[in-house]
């Protein structure tokens, strides 16, 4: 004999009722098979909701017309399979149900609420509705099937919402189970009977201990419960998208997991399995051949020592505390006992070594209840001052760490903590299993995920995750896009989950937790964004819980550098090759850092000198080192780099530039580059690097376009005009030339003095060769004399520069916060 348990997605339509059926039909060729099945999906939420919309004196009809959709669908659906007479039976015991609907909610708004035993008689409507489905379907599939009406004969006791079976008594009723006549037996899940005859539930989602209880009761060999994952998972595969499925669990394992939040079995489900020792298996609907995942009393073969991380939501935590608590012999005994009266359990107690206070977490479906009770017992001491007055935190969530082979491992909490911290989750309460068996800890619901991902990541994983929030999509922020999608799937296959989850221009943000396609991110972000706000976007990145979030800001607004405080302070790594926030007042650049430091976020620039050259890395290794710059002399500008090139071939700086600007190697106002502002700011931002503390007005800054002449108007008109200075250029030029020497754009750092200007390189000189876009930044330092250190390369350009952020993108990655 073998039980089979059927859950809510499991018979989520038509097609899903078929399926399982054929699932029955295979076990019951093999041995009688009783099918426990649940509601299908949304039913039983949604007569709870009619019962509570008549309650509150709202419309109902509404709700039961939705109830009566779902299941006219379903039997049309079956019709050509079980045929027009079957349908009109099952058609006929719907209207009955609701009649019954009707006059209940009816009742209901008159009497402005319901008992539970009423709620629970109505509850379980959907379970028997799935049975008559089911049983009609086997008939017509020419099976001896029938429904044995398991909610009568489960005799149960304890909270009438969450009762428990008693599975000796309820025995002999399913003694009354004939199975010589037939060889599948149709149970409804969920519902039970009270000893004096009221409906009773089994608690939500309680099917599974339905057919534990079955299972017992019938003296099984095996209870299989079937739903809509391949088994049970070392972490909720819905929060964990590489969650690993657990092909074994013991019944301890499987008790404590599901105690702690893994829906995938209710928490009582175990009980009657281990007491009975009947091996359970979950299996996947959807995928009938996988083996899933064995429970039983068999021991652990796996070897792992944590076999699953749960999450228990919607937590609230009490803490009863108070002088008069001190000492006290039964303080503990009476607040537990007042608990129970109210019929709520205790998720997780932790006790205070002074004893001053005892904390403990509920159900914050129970908290009503709970205040009650406590209020009652100790309204004196409550009066009196004994007690301070009791307090409720919601808005928790517990997460646990479980596994047999804990008890015998050191170091298993520092690292669930670290990978707390990690998170940057904050810890609320800590409690340990007696057994050992689990370790688990109170957090805010709102870092839940986040917890749940890091902790798995600690455990298991070898995969790292990246959320990268862009903004600017221009050039380079497009560039960086093209990039990330194609090398999407190279990371992947080396462990690293990379995703843009946001993406900004100056007008509109467009955010998705799931990664934006890419392929499609131009269209999206003109229909479906929102208008930007950086500050919504940092709280979007926070309640959506993302791992790994990093601010790539691919704009050169000084707007968008003001935020980077606030981006890391809210938990996001910066990337940029924005050089405004670097070159702002020295106050500002030294909260960057000490942002970076508190938050234990990455503020990384590489791209703002050099694009792609490591510059910034390079220089910062030597400083660590211990050497010290005596002097610096570069080609910072890949702009003027390729127009100065031009301009010693003989061509004149007008022509230059309008190529430099069709090739996209200048600003779209090529006055930002030939003003020599761009490069001032690279000549800071490496000075500051070696610990001057200069400002952007310490540079001194010759312009490329001679003072004497008017460049002012738009970019077309500067263009028109620029001819104006060819004749100054290329005599400059012609005077070097008759020197040997050649004409370069130089950002220079000697001794106390950082200066931009035209100068005239000989041809030993570093630079002297630099052309075509080239950048050249020649070190001299005390370790690098005589011959400087120097770095050559593309100092420009979309691709390189955008190759560049992509790289410290990367670098956030191992990046502990603790
Ligand atoms: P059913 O309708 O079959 O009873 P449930 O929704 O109650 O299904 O339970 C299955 C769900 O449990 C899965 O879809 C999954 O998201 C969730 N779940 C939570 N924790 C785990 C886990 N550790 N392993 C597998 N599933 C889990
Ligand atoms: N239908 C019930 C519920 O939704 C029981 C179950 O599906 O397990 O809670
Ligand atoms: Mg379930």
């Amino acid at each position: 004999m073998k039980v089979l348990k059927f859950g809510g997605t499991s018979l989520g339509n038509w097609q899903r009722f078929e399926q399982a059926s054929e699932i029955i039909i295979k076990a019951a060729e093999k041995e009688k098979v009783a099918v426990v099945l649940s509601a299908p999906a949304t039913v039983t939420n949604t007569l709870i909701e009619m019962m509570d919309t008549a309650a509150k004196g709202e419309s109902y009809k509404e709700v039961i017309e939705r109830l009566l959709v779902l299941f006219k669908n379903l039997f049309d659906e079956s019709e050509s399979l079980i045929g027009k007479e079957r349908k009109a039976k099952l058609e006929e015991i719907l209207k009955n149900r609701a009649d019954y609907w009707a006059v209940t909610s009816k009742c209901i708004a008159y009497m402005k609420g319901y008992e539970d035993s009423f709620c629970a008689d109505v509850s379980v409507c959907g379970e028997r509705l799935s049975c008559a489905l089911m049983e009609q379907i086997l008939q017509a599939k020419g099976k001896k099937a029938e429904i044995f009406d398991s909610i009568k004969a489960f005799e149960a006791k304890g909270p009438a919402l969450n009762a428990v079976v008693n599975i000796e008594s309820s025995r002999k009723n399913f003694a009354k189970c004939d199975f010589s006549k037939i060889d599948i037996a149709v149970m409804p899940g969920f519902g039970a009977t009270s000893h004096d005859k009221k409906a009773v539930t089994l608690g939500r989602n309680g099917s599974d201990y339905s057919a534990a209880c079955v299972a017992a009761c019938l003296n099984a060999d095996c209870c299989e419960i079937w739903t809509d994952v391949d088994g049970a998972f070392n972490a909720d595969p819905r929060i964990v998208s590489d969650a690993h499925l657990l092909s074994q669990l013991t019944y301890r394992e499987a008790m404590e997991m599901s105690y702690f939040g893994a829906k995938v079995l209710h928490p009582k489900t175990i009980t009657p399995l281990a007491t009975y020792h009947i091996p359970c298996y979950i299996k996947n609907t959807f995928k009938p051949d996988f083996d899933g995942t064995l429970i039983s009393d068999e021991p652990d073969k796996s070897g792992l020592v944590v076999k699953s991380i749960s999450l228990l939501e919607k937590q609230t935590m009490v803490n009863v505390s108070g002088p008069g608590m001190k000492g006290l012999v039964g303080m503990a005994s009476r607040v537990f006992a007042a608990i129970s009266r109210a019929e709520v359990s205790v998720s997780l107690i932790t006790q205070s070594s002074s004893e001053y206070s005892i904390c403990f977490c509920i159900s914050s479906n129970d908290l009503e209840k709970v205040k009650d009770a406590l209020n009652d017992e100790f309204e004196l001491e409550l009066q009196s001052g004994f007690l301070e007055p009791i307090e409720f935190k919601n808005d928790l969530s517990i997460i646990s760490i479980v596994g047999d082979n804990m008890k015998t491992k050191k170091g298993l909490s520092a690292r669930f903590f670290k990978a707390l911290a990690q998170a940057g989750v904050n810890v609320v309460a800590i409690a340990q299993g007696s057994s050992e068996r689990s370790i688990s800890v109170v957090i805010d619901k709102k870092s839940a995920t986040r917890a749940v991902v890091n902790t798995h990541q600690a455990f298991f994983d070898v995969q790292q995750f990246i959320e990268v929030m862009l903004v600017g999509s221009g050039n380079i922020g497009s560039a960086l896009l093209n990039q990330i999608k194609k090398q999407k799937e190279f990371l992947k296959e080396r462990n690293i989950t990379l995703k843009v989850c946001g993406i900004a221009n100056s007008k509109k943000m467009l955010l998705d937790e799931k990664g934006i396609d890419l392929d499609n991110w131009k269209e999206a972000l003109a229909k479906d964004s929102v208008d930007v706000d950086m500050t919504k976007m940092f709280s979007w990145v926070n309640e959506h819980q993302l791992i790994n979030p990093v601010l790539v800001d691919c704009t050169s607004n000084q707007d968008v550098a003001n935020c980077y405080i606030e981006a890391m302070d809210e938990g996001l790594h910066v990337v940029t090759p924005n050089k405004k926030a670097n070159t702002r007042d020295l106050a500002y650049y030294a909260d960057l850092r000490s942002t970076a430091l508190r938050q234990r976020r990455q503020f990384l620039y590489e791209t703002n000198v050099g694009a792609g050259l490591p510059v910034i890395d390079n220089l910062k290794k030597l400083i660590f080192a211990g050497d010290k710059l005596i002097k610096f002399k570069g080609i910072l500008s890949g702009s003027l780099s390729f127009i100065f090139g031009k301009l010693d071939e003989g061509m004149s700086l007008s022509e230059a530039t309008k190529i430099a600007r069709e090739k996209g190697f200048t600003e779209p106002d090529p006055r930002d580059d030939l003003s020599g502002m761009d490069v001032a700011r690279k000549v800071l931002i490496l000075a500051r690097e070696v610990g001057f503390k200069y400002e952007l007005s310490d540079i001194s800054v010759e312009s490329v376009l001679p003072k004497e002449l008017d460049f002012t108007g738009t970019k077309e008109d500067f263009m028109k005009k620029l001819p104006t200075a060819d004749k100054i250029l290329s005599e400059m030029i012609e005077k070097a030339k008759s020197k040997g020497k050649r004409l370069r754009y130089v950002g220079e750092i000697d001794g106390n003095k950082c200066s931009v200007k035209i100068a005239e390189v000989d041809a030993d000189d570093p630079l002297y060769a630099v052309k075509n876009g080239e950048n050249a930044l020649a070190f001299y330092s005390e370790y690098y004399t005589p011959i400087p250190f120097v770095l050559r390369g593309y100092g420009a350009g979309n691709e390189v520069t955008a190759a560049g952020v992509f790289a410290d993108i990367l670098r956030t990655l191992n990046w502990t916060r603790e």
